[in-house]
């Protein structure tokens, strides 16, 4: 089955790239560097950037930390990084953009929280100033609503309006609204004061899977804003990783959502480029957009005793995506080749004829030989110690005869790429 027709969204440009409308779908993510930090933060953006990121974020919290950025854009430019640059704004935003000027410029977008940009009076003074930066310097804006920092005002009015009601509902049904009502107004008010709809992305961020389904399916059918997607808080590891997938899977298995960002919480010194993998992985296995070949392994069993070819399956995958700078360019249509690990004889061959490049190994009391398949047909058997070197060179002349322009066999083989290894009986 395949994803339901995109949602009509307007198309927002973004430095280089466009949110929104018939854009792909694009990766996201945010630095946890201090920002007023300069070489940290560009290290990190462009760690983020060469990972797959196309646009990133990075806090602008401080009025030091928004004269920094101008740093951390020349810094970039030095190590020949281009990403959309977008800064983070909460409680002292317009004031930052009124003391730093230079970062208003540099900046290619701004995320604006309506929940936490004043109170009372000051609310429109402060949310104003800061859209009245975004119209002066052409620049587009998320209205970024977040459950944790919702306007308290506006959820006061809606529980009051919700009281009076002779059938009230849940009070998490209202605050689902309140996130909606806090977008839709402050786009509403944006709009009003001379920031066009085209330069404007909306997201309403929640940390449970259920409530982000309901509160961007409504979003969604009550504007036509492009979406920014994301569970705020994911979590930690595979709890991060699965609420994120769960959420996000179903929403754009609805057509919902232009700009995806995966909020995961590192490991202690982990790598924080790990969450625009989690985001192309998610994108790429729906089948919206590729980004790097795909390994398929089979999980492993009783049937194998070895651990080999789980490390064959992560020293193809890791090689794969370490080349996929220089492939990008050089062999275009490479980031849809499949490949396919398996663990022994009982589906191996029957995966390996479907992939574009299949390897079996063998399995406990097999025969010692991994036969190889090559565009469903058997090409040639490897035995002994040099399996993994010799494979990864058939894999790699793969991809040069297949993918390189106007190569011949490119243009005969009309077959989708896949690569498998598979343990034999
Ligand atoms: S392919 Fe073989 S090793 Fe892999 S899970 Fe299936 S039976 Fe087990």
């Amino acid at each position: 089955m395949s994803a339901a027709s995109r949602r009509a969204s307007r198309a927002v440009r973004v430095a280089d790239k466009v949110i929104g409308g018939d854009a792909p779908i694009l990766v996201q993510s945010m630095t946890n560097t201090d920002t007023e930090d300069a070489k940290a933060t560009a290290d990190q953006v462009a760690a983020l950037a060469r990972a797959g990121s196309e646009i990133v974020r990075i806090t602008v919290n401080t009025i030091e930390a928004g004269r920094q950025v101008p740093e951390i854009r020349n810094r970039l430019e030095k190590m020949g990084v281009k990403v959309g640059l977008v800064g983070d704004f909460h409680f002292n935003g317009h004031k930052i953009l009124a003391q730093a000027p230079e970062c208003a410029v540099v900046l290619d977008k701004y995320r604006i929280n309506p929940g936490n940009v004043g109170h009372g009076t000051k609310r429109d003074e402060q949310f104003s100033a800061m859209i009245e930066k975004a119209i002066e310097h052409s620049k587009p804006v998320r209205i970024g609503v977040n459950w944790g920092s919702l306007d308290p005002e506006l959820l006061a009015r809606l529980m009051d309006e919700n009281a009076k009601l002779t059938q009230p509902l849940e009070a998490d049904a209202v605050m689902r609204e309140a996130l909606v009502v806090s977008a839709l107004e402050s786009s509403a008010q944006a709009v009003k004061w001379g920031l066009p709809a085209e330069r404007i992305i909306l997201s309403c961020k929640v940390s449970h899977v259920q409530d982000l389904i309901k509160v961007y399916r409504d979003l969604a059918s009550r504007c036509d804003y492009a979406l920014h997607l994301g569970l705020t808080e994911a979590g930690m590891g595979s709890k991060g990783i699965v609420a994120s997938t769960a959420a996000m899977g179903v929403l754009l298995q609805e057509g919902i959502g232009d700009t995806i960002r995966v909020s995961l919480t590192p490991e202690p010194n982990g790598d924080r480029t790990k969450e625009v993998i989690v985001a192309q992985e998610i994108l790429q296995t729906m089948g919206l957009r590729s980004f790097t070949p795909m390994v398929s392994a089979c999980p492993g069993c009783g049937r194998t005793t070895s651990t080999f070819f789980q490390e064959l399956a992560d020293r193809i995958q890791t090689y794969l995506r370490d080349q996929m700078p220089v492939w990008k360019a050089k062999y275009p249509g490479v980031e849809e080749m499949n490949v396919a690990v398996m663990g022994c004889v009982v589906n191996g061959p029957g995966e390996s004829k479907l992939a574009d490049i299949g390897i079996s190994l063998p399995g406990s009391g097999e025969k010692p030989v991994a036969p190889v398949f090559v565009d469903g047909e058997k090409t040639v058997t490897l035995k002994g110690e040099r399996i993994a070197e010799e494979f990864q060179a058939i894999v790699e002349e793969y991809v040069r005869t297949r993918y390189a322009v106007g190569s011949e066999r490119a243009a005969k083989s009309p077959r989708k790429k896949t690569i498998a290894i598979q343990a034999v009986d």
